[in-house]
């Protein structure tokens, strides 16, 4: 098969013929036909978050199932399918009680094993991953539903429980942050929306944000609490950074809730915990959501009332996977996903 592999950290993927993927007994083959390129990808490459080397990125997929091992009851050969990012072993406490974002014996193609930016995937325990596409859903649209869309659906519904009315701040206005914004106004709660970026910005207003700040201007927190009227409900860190981290619990109002979502990779994050005590604020970490979650979002995205092809930017081919990679070196990605469509 073809595939976007890179041989060290930082180093340009190439598109090779590698080897086809194995099947394994108790997973499925899918046949890629789009794969979002994300922000962990980049973490990955740039080795913030060590992979073994060389290696195929991509774990934000959408496809066609090639072949189905010995075990899998439930697909077979033609099932259009996502998958979260995060797959579960199917066996453990965690898998058995619908947790399996949480598992530790989790499996994430792109980062534990080779990923999505090639012709075939390899993904385990089927049965207890993957998820079913609607017809009319088409596979680059669909992409998302892996990763940055499903993560910013259990953010905002499973952790923030954001009501009808409700105000909803979102940190950060790339995939996850964006997803979360529509997400939030489909669900009628007040979005306000914050990035340094004014093409980000835009975009938010577009997806139904009611308020944005530009958070190079000002203090976000002292805002959103003017905007609100003493804090948001909700406050979803998407882009995962210290300042945004502690930004998003100190504008929240009393018995807010902070769902934190972007990646804190650099090590512990300061927190203002004297607020959380006072306010009674509940803090989240949020990873994903596991396959068990998705229905609630899939009926949301057949009725239209959910529209992740809106949050696509730009759809490339599989040649212009580094390049996609390379230009997520410090910017947003606020002029939306880009999505690798594979023939
Ligand atoms: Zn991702
Ligand atoms: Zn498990």
């Amino acid at each position: 098969m073809r595939a976007a592999v890179y041989s060290g950290y930082g180093i340009r993927p190439e598109v090779t013929q590698v080897a086809d993927p194995a099947c394994p007994a108790d997973g499925v083959v899918i046949a890629v036909g789009a794969s979002g390129v994300c922000r962990s990808d980049w973490h990955a490459w740039k080795g913030h978050d060590p992979v073994v080397l060389p290696h195929i990125g991509g774990h934000e997929l959408a496809g066609v199932v090639a072949q189905a091992g010995p075990e899998v009851t439930r697909w077979r050969a033609g099932d259009r399918v996502t998958v979260p990012f995060v797959c579960g072993c199917g066996r453990c406490e965690y898998c058995l009680a619908g947790e399996a974002q949480v598992c530790p014996r989790q499996t994430q193609p792109g980062f534990t094993g080779p990923g999505s930016f090639a012709e075939l995937v390899a993904v385990h325990a089927a049965d207890t991953n993957l998820v079913a596409l609607p017809d009319a859903l088409d596979l680059v649209a669909a992409a998302s539903l892996g990763c940055r869309f499903a993560t910013a659906f259990r953010a905002v519904t499973a952790h923030g429980r954001v009501g009808a009315g409700e105000w909803l701040a979102v940190h950060g206005c790339g995939g996850v942050g964006l997803s979360a914004v529509m997400i939030g106004a489909a669900l009628g709660s007040r979005v306000v929306a914050v990035d340094v970026a004014a093409p980000a910005l835009d975009r938010a207003r577009e997806l139904g944000a009611e308020f944005t700040v530009d958070a190079s201007a000002a203090d976000p927190a002292l805002l959103i609490g003017e905007i609100t009227g003493g804090g948001a409900h909700v406050s979803v860190d998407a882009l995962g950074s210290p300042a945004t981290a502690a930004c998003s619990v100190r504008c929240l109002r009393r018995r807010g809730r902070h769902v934190q979502v972007g990646l804190l990779l650099g090590g512990p994050t300061p927190i203002p915990m004297d607020l959380v005590v006072a306010r009674e604020l509940e803090i989240y970490g949020s990873h994903g959501m596991a396959a068990r979650g998705y229905p609630p979002m899939m009926t949301m995205v057949a009725d239209s009332a959910l529209r992740p092809g809106l949050l696509v930017g730009r759809v490339i081919g599989l040649e212009d996977a580094g390049r996609a990679l390379a230009a997520m070196d410090g910017s947003s990605e606020g002029a939306g996903m880009t999505v690798i469509r594979l023939p």
